[in-house]
């Protein structure tokens, strides 16, 4: 193709506002797919995301459109992640695209994580087009949006496209301005070789596959190719384009983006944001890189059964070739034996990893509190970093303990501010900005990452009734008061359920953690003591009283239907349980932590 008829661009959108709906409709019109092969939403095609309604792996598209002036364009269309945990995904899909579409609801307005990316977009020199979605619905209020885009982005919007992924109206208009607004890509086809990995994943059959995007020269089947990064050499299998079903093409020329297969079998052989050129060219500049995306909350995950560990390593080593962002080391606790402490850039990342390692491989998982990466300045001048409660070193030799700090921007309805607010400083917040935006306030504040990753998402939509959004990013380690919080069950201190809390939170979070605790272990043949202590001093206890008769007796003989739903709820119930010591703990009481703010 000839580089004034390419158009590389990508779609911005907050979950929900239409994005998939968006871009299928888009590959239908560009006649990339049947309607049948549509039914299934392409560019989502993992189950759990589908049925989460996240897109977690970028993805792209090459796409011809037949415009109005009578050319054929080809259109690349990256898809990018919508949920906050996976931002860092966002700004590589970017780098590699002239243009983006932001799409919004026009019944529901801007969100937070749409403001966060549209203004990567914007400083990294793309187009960004507004598109107001969904103005099908009787509650589409296109002018009050419009203002919106233009108050809190600050792009003009008086012409907006107004479009209905779901019906198809405004589509064509869509495109025809996609084609003209956006840039063309520029790039130099005669000189060496660069181009950029915007992803890299493992497929069980090619092994590495990356997408890239050619910025110069021209990557052909047969080349002998360079990892800038590590200087290692590889040939190149295959070259070509997703349609978005894989196509060998054999040759990507500088502008368009597709796929390269190099024999590379291990995903840190081939990584997100490394520069390609040839062999022969070693030369060739690096693009700028990304940076390393870096875990933000470690967990423990150990098999409910000692036996399922081999089978955990491998899948964790599986699930590692696609995600780079993955990172695991062996763990031994006391109380769940052998199993690994896992990074994950948040708590949405470890649930979809979780149901992952469950569901794909069979595994049968006890998961313990996430926790965030303390920083430790030590009396002898080191600096470490700890990411295990249980693993904290004796606090006598620790000159300060330091806590991530992020910056996060909530956009709210003035109606709910007061509530957010009251949130934010209940969780240690300090208010930076409190901006009015047209309908929306725009509340900036810096925050302990502890409270932010934890809960605090589904805590924000809960008292705005679901219309706050936000966005966040580390600022940097604070120094804070912060104590390990130990539990201990019938006097045994238990390493895994230990969190690392701050000191004045440290006695009500002590008592309420115990009394979640004590609902959510079952009553055993004795009583059960729970104790939380700090330092050594129980601050706080309850007791799960030992179970006297049979529990069916609770259901009065009679109904034999609520009789059989209690037995089958005991043993979808008794899966997820670890023995500790002689005491029954299921997976929610290690987790209980999370449930007590
Ligand atoms: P994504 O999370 O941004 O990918 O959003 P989806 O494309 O999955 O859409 C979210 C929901 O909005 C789905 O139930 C869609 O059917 C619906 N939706 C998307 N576009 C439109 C539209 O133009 N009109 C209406 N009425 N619903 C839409
Ligand atoms: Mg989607």
């Amino acid at each position: 193709k000839d580089l004034s008829l390419i158009r590389n661009f990508s779609i911005i959108a907050h979950i929900d506002h239409g994005k998939s709906t968006l871009s299928d409709r888009i590959i239908q019109i560009c006649g990339g797919l049947t309607d049948r092969e549509l039914k299934e939403q392409v560019l989502d095609s993992m189950d759990i995301e589908r049925e989460r309604g996240i897109t977690i792996k970028a993805q792209s598209v090459t796409l011809d459109y037949l415009a109005d002036d009578g050319k054929t364009y080809q259109l690349n269309f990256i898809d990018t992640p919508g949920h906050v945990d996976f931002s860092y995904e966002v700004s590589r899909s970017l780098y590699a695209c002239e243009g983006a579409l932001l799409v919004v609801d026009a019944g529901q307005g801007v969100e937070a994580q749409s403001v966060a990316n549209c203004y990567t977009a914007v400083e990294q020199g793309l187009e960004v087009l507004p598109v107001l979605n969904k103005m099908d619905l009787p509650q589409a209020d296109p002018d009050k949006v419009s203002k919106e885009i233009e108050e809190i982005i600050g792009l003009d919007a008086t012409d907006a496209c107004q479009v209905s992924a779901k019906s198809g109206m405004g589509m064509e208009g869509l495109l025809e301005r996609l084609v003209r607004d956006i840039p063309a890509p520029k790039g130099d086809r005669d000189a060496p070789l660069q181009a950029l990995i915007v992803d890299s994943w493992f497929d069980n059959y090619l092994g590495v596959v990356s997408l890239v995007r050619v910025f110069d020269g021209t990557l052909k089947k047969g080349d002998k190719i360079r990892m800038t990064s590590t200087g290692r050499d590889w040939p190149v299998g295959e070259v070509g384009i997703f349609t978005p079903l894989r196509k060998e093409t054999g040759i990507l020329r500088a502008g368009e983006v597709g796929f390269v297969v190099a024999g590379i079998k291990d995903i840190h052989g081939a990584p997100v944001g490394d520069t390609i050129t040839h062999t022969k060219t070693p030369d060739v500049p690096r693009l700028p890189g990304f940076q390393k995306v870096k875990p933000q909350v470690y967990a423990g995950m150990f098999p409910v059964s000692a036996d399922d560990y081999e089978d955990f390593r491998d899948a964790l080593e599986k699930l590692a070739l696609n995600d780079a962002s993955l990172d695991y080391e062996p763990e031994n606790s006391d109380a769940l034996g052998f199993g690994f402490r896992v990074g994950f850039l948040g708590t949405l990342h470890m649930e979809i990893i979780q149901e992952r390692l469950e569901r794909e491989y069979n595994l049968d998982l006890l998961t313990t509190a996430p926790t965030v990466v303390y920083e430790l300045a030590m009396d002898s001048g080191e600096i470490i970093y700890v990411s295990n409660p249980s693993k904290l070193p004796d606090m006598a030799n620790v000159n300060e303990m330091r806590e991530p700090v992020v910056r996060a921007s909530i956009l709210v309805p003035q109606e709910f501010v007061g509530n957010v607010i009251t949130e934010c400083e209940q969780r240690r917040g300090t208010q930076l900005d409190m901006q009015f935006l047209g309908s929306q306030i725009q509340l900036t504040y810096e925050l302990p990452m502890s409270e932010v990753v934890m809960d605090f998402f589904d805590r924000l939509k809960s008292i705005t009734k679901g219309y706050a959004s936000l966005d966040y990013n580390f600022e940097r380690f604070e120094a804070a008061k912060l104590v390990r919080l130990d539990v201990l069950i019938n006097g045994d201190r238990v390493d895994a359920l230990a969190v690392i809390i701050h000191r004045d939170h440290a006695h009500s979070r002590g008592r309420l953690l115990v009394e979640k605790m004590k609902e959510l272990i079952p009553r055993q043949m004795f009583d059960v003591a729970i104790q939380a202590a700090i330092g050594g001093q129980v601050v706080a206890r309850s007791t799960v009283k030992a179970l006297r008769k049979n529990v069916t007796a609770k259901c009065y003989g009679g109904d034999a239907s609520r009789k059989k739903k209690l037995l089958e709820k005991q043993k979808a119930g008794k899966k997820r349980m670890k023995q500790v010591g002689r005491v029954e703990i299921p997976q929610d009481a290690f987790l209980a932590v999370l449930k007590v703010n």
